[in-house]
């Protein structure tokens, strides 16, 4: 049983969601059938006087559809599904009697469409309070009410902003747009729910004001169209979809409303764009779920951290670790290193305050958590270690022997190097199996992926403790075995130099990274080597180039940036000229023209550009699967989409690959090894792919 009914002696009804054996509420058939029965019990008691809608689980309240059900669905049980929701959530509406929905924990999609459907919604403070409507980004679109009903109750432009974004509110921004009628403190939500019940049903009046007013709804609904545009580039049919909906169902009658939602989801649940966004979602759950094959709980738990280096990545990562309740120590040999460490830490807690996630005193507990220290100190009642100093191996080397050292015996040691072997870094020690790769992404704090690295003696106990923690910290993990550059930098680097070539043939920066943009990576790829910064993008391109078996050649473009002072972002010129007055745009280098010559590339179209760029990388992913870096093509996919935003529409480098099919690829590559370059010849799994027109999904 999903849902229980029970009444007290006034006849209020309070229905309790709670799923056996899970930590989380959702939705499937069973359960609107239940809720559809107790509904017909509750309509048919002459003494019901209100109905009280909670939740028994400590963080959700209902966290939305259950996706694992719906997916595969014909049409015809797609159709099914939304009908069924229409119709019982339609019931919850139309009873007689008022409906208070008490929401403490998650809330979202399916369930945030059940308590729209009641009179009033009452939000907890608890942490755990999210609520909103998602689905958009997962190509579909509210289609239990929700996309109906948010506009009523909030007004359009409130609605089409959570709705088009698929935007998550907390609690006290859910008050503040009038989705929830009041905030509670746990202990006294029900309480304060309960209160509502002596204003009788809910008289709907639709939002006032001008903004919500019939006349201006074209303006509202060009800029929400024109915003989307700016954002999606047009290759996400739900958001637009979804503001035709919104748009469209006010001012009719609610009947109305829904058919146009109903055909809506039908339509979208075909596309591309919806199966690939669903397919992240599940790769999302596969990577919290991820176990090392074959081993089961040999690590050991990780109770406090050491974080050596406080750079860039070691001051980000320490905030991480300490903002997840673990005692971390910061290790720098520079106290002016420490201290900016320790600034750049405070300054993301801060951001963290402004955004609401934290409040001041999480924050400063968190923070004091972090004990920065420049000298030696035992780290005997260490479990973990992890290394963010300078990328060179001789250093690394030398500090993993020192840490071996000092460091307890059980002590997991682990790396946050980008490319550098986890073998050779373990090379000098008596135990190289406690030695680990952590890779960690740029952020820290916004990015969720991180490669856990086996090196070729690395323990399975390390290897686990490793994993475990980076589940624990609320990390997304890729299981990669040690290889130059991993699997997302390895994959990723193949591209940023072929983008470097291309440019040096004398296309315009803009025309190379509005082509990949078109293609829907969230930046270009001159863009980003800015960002990077072009000394950090040389190196890596270096030192895979004496490692990868087959490498992009580098040309001198990067080093005669260099020696120009040109870094990038960082140095303020790059391909583009960063201005120094906040929110001014990037300009493109205007002295960029002596960099270039003439070459091949001024000849071809967008599509040939777009392939030199995305199939250097998916020949890499494909000699990844080949060498056994990672194991599934899922590994690829995951890691490209969170570890670098990779068009994720497109469902990754080998969901795309699929819908070229391996035999087109191959004669792609061909084309360009005989017209542009040798290296473009296809490895020999694709070889091998295309010779039985074989994918790399077996399911599409
Ligand atoms: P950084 O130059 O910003 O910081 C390195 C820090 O290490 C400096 O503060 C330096 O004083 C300190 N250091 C040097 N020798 C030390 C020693 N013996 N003991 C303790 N500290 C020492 O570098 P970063 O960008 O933070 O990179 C650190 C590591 O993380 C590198 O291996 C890098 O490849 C990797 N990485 C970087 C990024 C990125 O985007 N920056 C992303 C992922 C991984």
């Amino acid at each position: 049983m999903n849902i229980s009914l029970s009444f007290d002696a006034a006849g209020l009804a309070t229905l309790t969601f709670d799923r056996p054996n899970s930590s989380a509420n959702v939705f499937d058939l069973p359960t609107l059938a239940e809720l559809d029965a107790h509904l017909a019990t509750i309509e048919s008691r002459a003494d019901a006087s209100g109905v009280l809608l909670v939740s028994a689980k400590s963080k959700i309240f209902v966290a939305g559809a259950d996706l694992n059900s719906f997916v595969g669905a014909t049409a015809e049980q797609l159709a099914n599904i939304v009908d069924q929701g229409h119709r019982i959530f339609g019931r919850l509406e139309n009873l007689k009697i008022p409906t208070v929905a008490a929401v403490n924990g998650v809330c979202l999609g399916g369930g945030c469409e059940l308590v729209l459907a009641c009179d009033w919604r009452v939000g907890s403070l608890d942490k755990s309070t999210k609520i909103g409507l998602p689905e958009t980004q997962l190509g579909i679109l509210p289609a239990w009410g929700g996309s109906v009903r948010l506009a009523r109750l909030i007004g359009l432009p409130q609605a089409l902003g959570i709705i088009l974004a698929g935007k998550q509110l907390v609690a006290q921004q859910a008050q503040k747009i009038g989705l929830f009628d009041e905030i509670a403190h746990p202990e006294y939500l029900v309480a304060t729910a309960r209160k509502f019940f002596a204003r009788g049903k809910r008289r709907t009046k639709p939002a006032g004001g001008l903004m919500n007013s019939v006349a201006m709804r074209p303006i509202i609904t060009l800029q929400a169209r024109k915003g989307v545009m700016a954002k999606t580039r047009g290759h996400y049919p739900a958001p637009l979809k979804a503001l035709d909906v919104v748009v469209g169902a006010m001012g009719q009658p609610l009947a109305q409303g829904l058919a146009l939602e109903r055909a809506a989801v039908l339509a979208l649940a075909q596309t591309s764009a919806s199966r690939n966004l669903m397919s992240i979602f599940f790769l999302q759950e596969r990577a919290k779920k991820l176990k090392i094959p074959g081993v089961e709980n040999v690590g050991r738990p990780v109770q406090r951290v050491a974080v050596v280096g406080a750079g860039v990545m070691g001051a980000g990562i320490a905030q991480w670790t300490s903002s997840r309740g673990y005692p971390t120590l910061l290790k720098d040999i520079a106290p002016e290193a420490l201290a900016k460490g320790l600034k750049t830490a405070e300054k993301i807690y801060a951001g963290a305050v402004k955004r609401r996630k934290m409040t001041v005193a999480e924050a400063t507990a968190a923070f004091d958590r972090i004990t920065a220290t420049h000298v030696d100190v035992p780290l005997t009642n260490v479990d973990l270690v992890i290394e963010a100093a300078v990328e060179k191996l001789e250093l690394k080397q030398k500090i993993f022997q020192q840490l071996e050292a000092r460091a307890a015996a059980h002590t997991v040691l682990a790396t946050n190097t980008s490319a550098l072997s986890i073998d050779a870094i373990a090379g000098g020690l008596q135990d190289p199996g406690r030695v680990v790769g952590i890779h960690f992404f740029n952020p820290v704090n916004r990015m969720q992926l991180v490669e856990v690295v086996r090196g070729a003696r690395t323990s399975d106990a390390a290897l686990d403790t490793a994993l475990t923690f980076v589940k624990a910290i609320g990390k997304l993990p890729v299981l990669v075995n040690d290889s130059p550059g991993f699997l997302v930098n390895r994959i990723l680097l193949p591209y940023m130099v072929e983008a470097v070539r291309i440019f040096n043939e004398g296309i315009d920066v803009q025309r190379l990274d509005r082509i990949m943009l078109d293609f829907g990576m969230p930046m270009g790829p001159a863009r980003l080597s800015d960002e990077v910064g072009l000394d950090v993008a040389q190196h890596v391109a270096v030192d895979l180039q004496t490692r990868l078996p087959k490498p992009v050649p580098i040309n001198d473009t990067l080093v005669r940036m260099i020696d120009k002072g040109w870094l990038g972002k960082k140095s303020g010129t790059g391909f583009y000229v960063f201005p120094k007055e906040k929110g001014a745009k990037e300009q493109s280098n205007p002295a960029l023209g002596e960099l270039q010559t003439s070459g091949k590339a001024q000849q071809q179209d967008d599509a040939t550009l777009v392939d030199r760029m995305v199939l250097v990388m998916i020949n890499e992913a494909a000699r990844c699967l080949e060498e056994g870096v990672v194991d599934a093509p899922e590994d690829v996919d995951f890691g490209m989409i969170f570890g670098t935003g990779w068009a994720p529409f497109r469902g990754g480098p080998l969901r795309y690959a699929d819908t070229l099919g391996s035999v087109e690829i191959v004669k792609r590559l061909e084309r360009l090894q005989a017209e542009v370059a040798p290296y473009f010849e296809p490895c020999a799994k694709l070889r091998e792919m295309a010779r039985t027109d074989a994918r790399f999904y077996s399911t599409t």
